[in-house]
Parts: structure tokens; sequence; C-alpha cells
């Protein structure tokens, strides 16, 4: 019997355990077991789009247990606090769901693990950013500023409390996180200044992305950032560039140039590491965000029956180049590359080298547009980029639910919208 466990069902994990389970099959000296400290899946691109009410998140949750029956693999619902190396074992904490307050320690055993934990913002240790920044790393989180937004454009409508003549949001990071966030913000206000909550009309709204750097979207060409940036200056943001924040309190924003900033609602998305649980193993080999060093193979320096991928994996494949970044994409082309990788472990075959293809990267800017580049050089803009952005999410749902099932999901959508007429009402 090997045992393969794979830790996190995220957009790489739940990718890898659905095409490694088809693979296997009815084999019975293969047993697959999905770990995830979530009962649910949401695929994290759509996150902003919980923010702002476009996605009903209900619909879009992959239940691990129900999925883990359908696929024919083992799911624990629990986190990974420890892992002993010469043991080949991992602990796995898990809470009662009825007690809240027991929990226990499992014990689990691997011939080869695979880590797939994404990761969380990185505050940088800027000085205020966790007592007063919300942050957009989970379904949880998300639905929490939701929730906050909701309840403020409630309260203008309904002045429950004194009204404030301005409301300001700041978005810290000019990323793809920061610029999908802040445009769906814009059209949610737009909307619900016509519709719902035709009050906010009477106050001062002011939407702001801030970046360190000189251009927003540094991870893409300087054409795309300029594009971007003229698209969210139509639409009514303020860009702050070269804004190095230095700390945060409850009213203000304040900048290493001794410039400051006004802001109700604070959001930081200005950079990832790696998981708290990576921080603290030891005997790892970890960049400087506590991402797992790995080789081509995707087996950590640490050990070969290790291997480690997605966001939480630092894979450098050309010296002269910087790591992958933290993208689907990449997360879900190395699930692909190990369905076949970890059958040749197993059948003591060579293991191959992973090479990513670079596909393009697209970012949205609301529901109904979008800027991308795709293959290193057409640029895309418009319906057909937000269009093409939305066929990236039914990629995924083809990964992990098969093209009929996706389908139907993809039909459903239509009609809900539809129902809707669009309006961001989730
Ligand atoms: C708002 C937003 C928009 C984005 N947009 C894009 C985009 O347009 N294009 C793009 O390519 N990328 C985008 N990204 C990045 C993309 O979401 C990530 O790169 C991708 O999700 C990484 O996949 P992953 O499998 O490594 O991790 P994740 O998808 O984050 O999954 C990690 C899983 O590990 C589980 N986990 C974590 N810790 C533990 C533990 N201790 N024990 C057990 N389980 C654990 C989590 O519950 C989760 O299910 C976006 C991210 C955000 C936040």
């Amino acid at each position: 019997m090997h045992n393969i466990v794979i830790v996190g069902g995220g957009a790489g994990g739940l990718e890898l355990v659905t095409k490694l389970s088809k693979l296997v099959g009815q084999k019975d000296n293969i047993n697959i077991t999905l770990v995830d400290a979530r009962l649910t899946h949401v695929w994290k691109p759509l996150l902003h789009e919980v923010v702002s009410g476009s996605l009903n998140l209900i619909e879009n949750e992959v239940n691990y247990l129900i999925h883990s029956h359908q696929n024919n693999y083992n799911y624990i619902y629990g986190s990974l606090i420890n892992i002993d190396k010469n043991d080949q074992s991992i602990d796995i904490e898990i809470h009662s769901l009825s007690h809240p307050e027991q929990k226990c320690v499992r014990n689990v055993k691997y011939d080869t693990l695979v880590l797939a934990l994404g990761s969380i913002s990185n505050d940088f240790n800027v000085p205020g950013v966790i007592d007063h920044c919300y942050f957009l790393d989970s379904p949880e989180q998300a639905k929490t500023i939701h929730d906050k937004i909701f309840m403020s454009y409630l309260d203008i409508k309904q002045e429950v409390i004194p009204v404030d003549p301005e409301y300001h949001v700041a978005i810290i990071g000019g990323g793809a996180t920061g610029v999908e966030l802040v445009s769906e913000l814009i059209e949610l206000k737009n909307q619900m200044a016509k519709t719902l909550f035709k009050e906010l009309n009477q106050i001062k709204m002011t939407f702001t992305v801030i970046d360190a750097s000189d251009r927003l979207l540094m991870a893409l060409s300087p054409n795309i950032s300029k594009e971007i940036e003229k698209s969210l200056k139509t639409m009514g943001v303020n860009v702050l560039k070269n804004a190095q924040v230095v700390s945060i309190d409850a009213d203000k924003i304040y900048f290493a140039d001794g410039s400051e900033l006004a802001a109700n609602l604070k959001i930081w998305a200005a950079g990832i590491k790696a998981p708290q649980v990576l921080e603290s193993l030891k005997d790892f080999e970890k960049d400087k965000i506590h991402r797992l060093k790995v080789y081509a193979t995707l087996q950590t320096y640490s050990d070969p029956n290790i291997f480690a991928f997605g966001d939480c994996a630092n894979c450098q494949l050309d010296a002269t180049q910087p790591p992958l970044g933290a993208r689907a994409q990449v997360a879900s082309q190395q699930a692909d590359f190990l369905c076949t990788s970890l059958m040749n472990r197993i059948s003591n075959k060579s293991l191959p080298m992973f090479k990513f293809n670079e596909k393009g990267s697209i970012v949205s800017l609301g529901q109904k547009s979008a800027v991308g580049e795709i293959f290193n050089e057409l640029s895309i803009y418009g319906k057909l980029a937000r269009t093409t952005y939305d066929a990236l999410y039914r990629v995924h749902q083809v990964n992990i639910h098969g093209a009929k099932h996706t389908l139907q999901l993809t039909k459903r959508d239509s009609i809900t919208k539809n129902l809707l007429k669009n309006l961001k009402l989730y």
C-alpha cells in the first residue's frame, strides 16, 4: 500500500486529488487522502467577487466530503500542525464542530506527502496593519468585508447613526488582487447608488489604490499597467504610486514621505507569505517568505518524499529568472504535472522535470471588462477579455467536476444572473 497524503485542497490541491484519484481508479495498492483545514473549497481568484456580492458563495463552494465520496479519495477535515520526516507522518489538529472548545491531534502516515497549503497576506510588520486592515485570504474574510460594506451602505440609507458626509475606501497593494477588488467595489457602489441605495449620491465616496512601486501590476508588462491605470482613473479610482505605507491607525494611512490619507475602510493586499505552519516547521529549506524551496521535480530540497507546489512553494526553474509567481495558473499546471510524476514515483520510474507554460494573465475590471496579455504578446481588452477571464474558472470547474457537471453549473449561473438582473446582491 502506498499512502499519498495531499495537504491543502485549493486551486492546486483539489485539481491534483481529483485527477490522481481518476488515474488510480480501483487500484487497491494506492491510498489517497486529502487534508484541508476547511470543509469547503472556493476558488481563491473569485474572492473579490464575494466581497462585492457578484458571486453567490454558497453556490460556488465545493463540499470536500461530498467531492471525496464522488471521486473516491479520503478526506480529513483538520489543520496540518507538524511533519515528522523520519517517521514519515504528519500531525493534524482536528476541532470538533459541535463542541468547538474540544480538539484532538491525529497522526497520519505517508509514503508521499504533497503540500499545497497556499499563502496568506504578508503585512511586512507594518505597524497597525493587523489591527486596522481587512485581508482577502479566505471566503470568511471576503464575507466580512462584504458585510461591512453593506452595513455601512444601509446605515447611510437609514440614517441610523449620524452619517459622515465622506466615506473613503483604501486598498493597499496594486497587484491583481487590489486592482480587481477596487474595480468590483466601484461597480458595486455605482450600481447601488442607482438602485437600492440612492442615498449614496449624497456623500462623497473615494476609492484609492496604493502601491509602493512606480506602476501597478508589476508582474505584467508596462503597457498593461498603463492601460489598467487609465481604466481605473476613468472609473474614478485614485491611484497612488511610489507610496510606501509606514503605519496605519483607525482613521488614517501614513506614508514614508510624511503624507497621510484618511480611510474608513482599509484592505491590505500588498503581498503574500507562506501559511504560519510552514514558518514554524524546522529542518526545511525555505525562502524569506517561508515558502518551501523545491526542485523542478517539485520535491522539496529537504526531503524527496515531500513535494510542495502552488503558492506555498518556491519553484525557481531558471537561475536567471525569479521563482514562479503565486498564481492559480502555476498551481493548476503543477497539479497536472504531479499526477504523472506521482504515478512514475509509485512505479519506481524516474521523475520528470516541471516546465511552466506561460499562458498569459488577465485582470478583471468589474463584471463587464478585463485587460490582459496572452501568449506573452497579444493584449486583449473589454468584453472579450472578460469572457476569457470567466472561462478560467470554468476550466477549474471542469478539472474538479468534469465537463458535463460544469455545463450544468454554467447554465444555473446564467439563469440566476438573469433573475437578479446582474445586481450584486449575494
Ligand atoms: C482576490 C484574489 C484574486 C486572485 N486572482 C487571481 C487571478 O486572476 N489569476 C491567478 O492566476 N491567480 C489569482 N490569485 C492567486 C491564486 O488564487 C493563487 O495563486 C492560488 O489559489 C494558489 O493555489 P494553491 O493551491 O497554492 O493555494 P490555495 O488555492 O490558497 O489553497 C490552499 C488550501 O490549503 C488549505 N490549508 C492552508 N493551510 C492549511 C493547513 N495548515 N492544514 C490544512 N489545510 C490548509 C486551505 O484551506 C486551502 O484550501 C488571486 C488571489 C486572490 C486572493
